[in-house]
């Protein structure tokens, strides 16, 4: 399956198949987000914290760092970290001066 792919799949079906043993198996949605309601941006930063929480103390973490670089999922917390902090990360690897900001 090309990453391309991947970056669709619900992140259930993306646990089963690369990640078995993780953690956020069990409650995908604090992960992801709620699919029916909108979150308040409050929500969302205390769901994520949690996630990250979990992510911290997930048996696989150090394959989900691999598969989160390479697939650069866009959304959901993935091996702790957020969709903006994936941007962030991103933009600085890809030699970006730091996101846009300026450098001393
Ligand atoms: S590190 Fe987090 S996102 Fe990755 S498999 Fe474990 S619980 Fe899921």
């Amino acid at each position: 399956m090309r990453d391309h792919d991947r970056r669709r799949m619900p992140l259930a079906d993306l646990i089963d198949e690369c990640l078995s043993g993780a953690e956020c198996l069990f409650d995908p949605d604090l992960h992801e987000g709620p699919a029916d309601t909108i979150e308040l941006p409050a929500e969302r930063d205390a769901r994520e914290t949690v996630a990250k929480e979990v992510c911290a103390s997930c048996p696989v973490l150090d394959e989900c760092q691999t598969y989160t670089a390479c697939t650069a999922p866009k959304t959901g917390v993935w091996a702790a970290t957020t969709p903006t902090e994936r941007t962030s990360l991103h933009t600085m690897s890809d030699g970006s001066p730091l996101g846009g900001r300026a450098v001393a």
